[in-house]
Protein backbone atom coordinates (compact mmCIF):
# COMPACT_ATOMS: atom_id res chain seq x y z
CA UNK A 1 0.00 0.00 0.00
CA UNK A 2 1.01 3.51 -0.71
CA UNK A 3 1.27 4.44 2.98
CA UNK A 4 4.02 2.14 3.56
CA UNK A 5 6.50 4.41 2.13
CA UNK A 6 5.72 6.50 4.99
CA UNK A 7 7.03 4.32 7.70
CA UNK A 8 10.30 6.33 7.79
CA UNK A 9 8.73 8.54 9.50
CA UNK A 10 7.29 6.60 12.34
CA UNK A 11 11.52 6.33 12.82
CA UNK A 12 12.15 9.67 11.84
CA UNK A 13 10.09 11.98 13.71
CA UNK A 14 8.56 10.38 17.14
CA UNK A 15 11.32 11.70 19.42
CA UNK A 16 9.98 14.96 19.14
CA UNK A 17 6.76 14.27 18.91
CA UNK A 18 6.48 12.11 21.65
CA UNK A 19 7.73 14.59 23.68
CA UNK A 20 4.42 17.15 22.51
CA UNK A 21 2.47 14.20 22.55
CA UNK A 22 3.86 13.40 26.36
CA UNK A 23 3.58 16.95 27.75
CA UNK A 24 -0.25 17.30 26.88
CA UNK A 25 -1.47 14.27 27.93
CA UNK A 26 -2.88 13.91 31.01
CA UNK A 27 -0.80 11.60 34.15
CA UNK A 28 -1.86 7.74 33.66
CA UNK A 29 -5.10 6.75 34.67
CA UNK A 30 -4.94 4.02 37.63
CA UNK A 31 -5.67 0.92 37.00
CA UNK A 32 -9.35 1.00 38.37
CA UNK A 33 -10.00 4.13 36.55
CA UNK A 34 -8.67 2.30 33.06
CA UNK A 35 -10.97 -0.37 33.64
CA UNK A 36 -14.22 2.02 33.97
CA UNK A 37 -13.65 3.51 30.78
CA UNK A 38 -13.45 0.44 28.97
CA UNK A 39 -16.72 -0.75 30.56
CA UNK A 40 -17.94 2.65 29.68
CA UNK A 41 -16.96 2.04 26.14
CA UNK A 42 -18.12 -1.60 25.52
CA UNK A 43 -21.92 -0.44 27.07
CA UNK A 44 -21.23 2.56 24.17
CA UNK A 45 -20.64 -0.43 22.04
CA UNK A 46 -23.32 -2.77 23.08
CA UNK A 47 -25.82 0.35 22.26
CA UNK A 48 -24.71 1.03 18.83
CA UNK A 49 -24.64 -2.71 18.28
CA UNK A 50 -27.96 -2.64 19.45
CA UNK A 51 -29.52 -0.39 17.55
CA UNK A 52 -27.73 -1.82 14.27
CA UNK A 53 -25.26 1.02 13.47
CA UNK A 54 -21.93 -0.81 13.30
CA UNK A 55 -21.18 -1.98 10.03
CA UNK A 56 -19.27 -5.59 10.24
CA UNK A 57 -18.32 -5.39 6.43
CA UNK A 58 -18.33 -2.57 3.65
CA UNK A 59 -15.47 -1.68 0.90
CA UNK A 60 -15.84 2.00 2.53
CA UNK A 61 -14.58 0.28 5.96
CA UNK A 62 -11.56 -1.18 4.01
CA UNK A 63 -10.74 2.26 2.78
CA UNK A 64 -10.73 3.47 6.24
CA UNK A 65 -8.52 0.50 7.63
CA UNK A 66 -5.29 1.26 6.54
CA UNK A 67 -5.30 4.90 7.38
CA UNK A 68 -7.16 4.06 10.98
CA UNK A 69 -4.47 1.30 11.43
CA UNK A 70 -1.19 3.44 11.01
CA UNK A 71 -2.73 6.35 13.29
CA UNK A 72 -3.31 3.43 15.55
CA UNK A 73 -0.34 1.96 15.78
CA UNK A 74 1.25 6.01 16.27
CA UNK A 75 -1.47 6.07 19.08
CA UNK A 76 -0.63 2.89 21.15
CA UNK A 77 1.76 3.82 23.42
CA UNK A 78 0.29 6.90 24.85
CA UNK A 79 -3.18 4.64 26.19
CA UNK A 80 -3.26 1.78 28.05
CA UNK A 81 -6.09 0.14 26.08
CA UNK A 82 -5.89 -1.35 22.56
CA UNK A 83 -7.26 1.51 19.68
CA UNK A 84 -10.33 0.11 17.53
CA UNK A 85 -11.87 1.93 14.72
CA UNK A 86 -15.76 1.56 13.68
CA UNK A 87 -17.30 2.48 10.84
CA UNK A 88 -21.07 3.84 11.85
CA UNK A 89 -24.03 4.18 9.71
CA UNK A 90 -25.21 7.73 10.11
CA UNK A 91 -26.51 10.80 8.06
CA UNK A 92 -24.08 13.20 9.92
CA UNK A 93 -20.51 13.22 9.11
CA UNK A 94 -18.78 12.77 12.52
CA UNK A 95 -16.70 10.82 14.56
CA UNK A 96 -16.39 10.87 18.03
CA UNK A 97 -14.00 8.58 20.71
CA UNK A 98 -15.49 6.73 23.43
CA UNK A 99 -13.12 6.18 26.94
CA UNK A 100 -11.50 2.62 26.48
CA UNK A 101 -9.68 2.85 22.92
CA UNK A 102 -12.86 2.87 20.50
CA UNK A 103 -13.34 5.42 17.60
CA UNK A 104 -16.39 5.39 15.69
CA UNK A 105 -16.60 7.26 12.06
CA UNK A 106 -19.50 7.81 10.08
CA UNK A 107 -19.95 6.46 6.73
CA UNK A 108 -20.96 10.00 5.75
CA UNK A 109 -17.51 11.78 7.30
CA UNK A 110 -15.84 9.71 4.66
CA UNK A 111 -17.89 11.35 1.42
CA UNK A 112 -17.29 14.76 3.45
CA UNK A 113 -13.69 14.86 3.40
CA UNK A 114 -11.87 16.03 0.62
CA UNK A 115 -8.85 13.93 0.86
CA UNK A 116 -7.11 11.54 2.92
CA UNK A 117 -5.09 14.46 5.22
CA UNK A 118 -8.85 15.77 6.52
CA UNK A 119 -9.73 11.98 7.15
CA UNK A 120 -6.37 11.38 9.10
CA UNK A 121 -6.41 14.17 10.61
CA UNK A 122 -10.10 14.01 12.11
CA UNK A 123 -8.88 10.58 13.14
CA UNK A 124 -6.17 11.98 15.46
CA UNK A 125 -7.70 14.62 16.72
CA UNK A 126 -10.25 12.02 17.88
CA UNK A 127 -7.61 9.56 19.07
CA UNK A 128 -6.28 12.29 21.49
CA UNK A 129 -9.70 13.05 23.09
CA UNK A 130 -8.98 9.56 24.31
CA UNK A 131 -5.25 10.08 25.15
CA UNK A 132 -6.18 12.73 27.50
CA UNK A 133 -9.39 10.71 28.73
CA UNK A 134 -11.55 13.89 27.87
CA UNK A 135 -14.86 11.65 27.63
CA UNK A 136 -14.12 10.81 30.52
CA UNK A 137 -13.25 13.66 32.23
CA UNK A 138 -16.78 15.41 30.79
CA UNK A 139 -18.55 12.84 32.38
CA UNK A 140 -17.00 12.99 35.69
CA UNK A 141 -17.61 17.33 35.79
CA UNK A 142 -21.33 16.62 34.13
CA UNK A 143 -22.26 13.72 36.64
CA UNK A 144 -23.74 16.19 39.22
CA UNK A 145 -26.19 17.68 36.82
CA UNK A 146 -27.05 14.05 35.60
CA UNK A 147 -27.60 13.06 39.28
CA UNK A 148 -31.45 12.37 39.53
CA UNK A 149 -31.23 10.73 36.05
CA UNK A 150 -28.10 8.66 37.58
CA UNK A 151 -30.10 7.81 40.61
CA UNK A 152 -32.77 7.00 38.27
CA UNK A 153 -30.95 4.41 36.97
CA UNK A 154 -29.52 2.89 40.13
CA UNK A 155 -32.86 1.96 41.22
CA UNK A 156 -33.01 -0.19 38.19
CA UNK A 157 -30.22 -2.19 39.30
CA UNK A 158 -26.99 -1.57 36.03
CA UNK A 159 -23.78 -1.28 37.05
CA UNK A 160 -21.49 2.28 37.30
CA UNK A 161 -20.11 1.81 33.88
CA UNK A 162 -23.77 1.31 32.36
CA UNK A 163 -24.95 4.79 33.85
CA UNK A 164 -21.78 6.18 32.85
CA UNK A 165 -22.45 5.05 29.29
CA UNK A 166 -25.88 6.09 29.65
CA UNK A 167 -24.78 9.46 30.07
CA UNK A 168 -22.12 9.30 27.75
CA UNK A 169 -24.32 8.55 24.80
CA UNK A 170 -26.46 11.27 25.40
CA UNK A 171 -23.86 13.62 25.34
CA UNK A 172 -21.91 11.82 22.03
CA UNK A 173 -23.43 13.84 19.80
CA UNK A 174 -23.68 17.12 21.21
CA UNK A 175 -19.65 16.98 22.70
CA UNK A 176 -19.68 19.87 25.21
CA UNK A 177 -15.78 19.55 25.55
CA UNK A 178 -13.90 22.89 26.35
CA UNK A 179 -12.58 24.99 23.85
CA UNK A 180 -9.34 24.20 25.57
CA UNK A 181 -10.25 20.38 25.36
CA UNK A 182 -10.98 20.53 21.51
CA UNK A 183 -7.44 22.83 20.82
CA UNK A 184 -5.32 20.70 23.31
CA UNK A 185 -6.83 17.45 21.15
CA UNK A 186 -6.09 19.27 17.49
CA UNK A 187 -2.28 20.10 18.55
CA UNK A 188 -1.92 16.26 20.04
CA UNK A 189 -3.60 14.89 16.82
CA UNK A 190 -1.15 16.92 14.47
CA UNK A 191 1.36 15.67 16.35
CA UNK A 192 -0.14 12.04 16.17
CA UNK A 193 -0.76 12.76 12.07
CA UNK A 194 2.70 13.53 11.98
CA UNK A 195 4.62 10.76 13.56
CA UNK A 196 2.06 8.61 11.05
CA UNK A 197 2.92 10.85 8.20
CA UNK A 198 -0.02 12.14 7.55
CA UNK A 199 0.14 15.73 6.73
CA UNK A 200 -0.96 17.60 9.46
CA UNK A 201 -2.27 20.18 7.58
CA UNK A 202 -5.08 17.98 6.70
CA UNK A 203 -6.83 19.71 9.90
CA UNK A 204 -6.36 22.90 9.30
CA UNK A 205 -7.89 22.29 5.60
CA UNK A 206 -10.87 20.55 7.13
CA UNK A 207 -11.49 23.50 9.05
CA UNK A 208 -11.10 25.95 6.23
CA UNK A 209 -13.78 23.78 4.20
CA UNK A 210 -15.68 24.06 6.47
CA UNK A 211 -16.13 28.40 6.19
CA UNK A 212 -17.31 27.54 2.91
CA UNK A 213 -19.43 24.62 3.49
CA UNK A 214 -23.20 23.75 3.70
CA UNK A 215 -23.53 24.07 7.51
CA UNK A 216 -25.77 21.06 7.92
CA UNK A 217 -23.02 18.76 6.32
CA UNK A 218 -20.10 20.14 8.60
CA UNK A 219 -19.45 17.23 10.98
CA UNK A 220 -20.73 18.23 14.24
CA UNK A 221 -17.68 16.76 16.08
CA UNK A 222 -15.72 19.42 14.70
CA UNK A 223 -18.51 22.07 13.74
CA UNK A 224 -19.95 22.93 17.70
CA UNK A 225 -17.03 25.47 17.95
CA UNK A 226 -17.35 28.74 15.98
CA UNK A 227 -13.32 29.68 17.03
CA UNK A 228 -12.40 27.79 13.61
CA UNK A 229 -10.16 30.45 13.05
CA UNK A 230 -8.63 29.98 16.65
CA UNK A 231 -8.17 27.01 16.06
CA UNK A 232 -6.49 26.81 12.38
CA UNK A 233 -4.07 29.78 14.22
CA UNK A 234 -3.18 27.62 17.44
CA UNK A 235 -2.20 25.02 14.86
CA UNK A 236 -0.13 27.35 13.18
CA UNK A 237 1.59 28.17 15.86
CA UNK A 238 2.40 24.88 16.90
CA UNK A 239 3.61 23.99 13.68
CA UNK A 240 6.05 26.92 13.72
CA UNK A 241 7.16 26.23 16.87
CA UNK A 242 8.06 22.34 16.14
CA UNK A 243 9.64 23.00 12.68
CA UNK A 244 11.82 19.36 12.94
CA UNK A 245 8.49 17.62 13.46
CA UNK A 246 6.12 20.12 11.09
CA UNK A 247 8.17 21.78 8.52
CA UNK A 248 8.66 18.82 5.75
CA UNK A 249 4.96 19.00 5.53
CA UNK A 250 3.46 21.39 2.87
CA UNK A 251 0.53 23.59 3.46
CA UNK A 252 -0.54 23.59 0.24
CA UNK A 253 -3.43 21.37 0.17
CA UNK A 254 -2.54 20.85 -3.52
CA UNK A 255 -0.30 18.04 -2.44
CA UNK A 256 -2.72 16.07 -0.93
CA UNK A 257 -4.11 12.36 -1.26
CA UNK A 258 -7.06 12.18 -2.81
CA UNK A 259 -9.37 10.20 -1.05
CA UNK A 260 -12.12 8.62 -3.15
CA UNK A 261 -15.11 6.42 -1.46
CA UNK A 262 -16.78 4.31 -2.82
CA UNK A 263 -19.88 4.93 -4.36
CA UNK A 264 -23.12 3.63 -2.83
CA UNK A 265 -20.89 1.19 -0.95
CA UNK A 266 -22.72 -1.88 0.30
CA UNK A 267 -23.03 -2.24 4.34
CA UNK A 268 -23.29 -5.25 6.35
CA UNK A 269 -24.01 -4.71 9.85
CA UNK A 270 -22.79 -6.19 13.10
CA UNK A 271 -26.04 -7.94 14.41
ZN1 LIG B 1 -12.99 17.17 19.46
Amino acid sequence: MHRNSYHRWIIAVPVTAIAVIASVSAPRASQDAADDEQQVGQQVFDELKAKGEIVSSSPLFDQLKPIADAIARTAQPYYNHPFTFYLVHEQDPNAFATPGGKVYVTDSLLYFVKNTEELAGTLCHEVSHTIHHDSMKLIEKERSIERREIGAAILLGPTRAHVLAIALIGKLRSLGYSREAESAADLTGSDVCAATGDNPWGLVWLFQDFDSADLGKVPQVLSDHPDNQHRVQALQHHFGENPKVFATFSADKKGAKPFVPVKDAVEIFLR
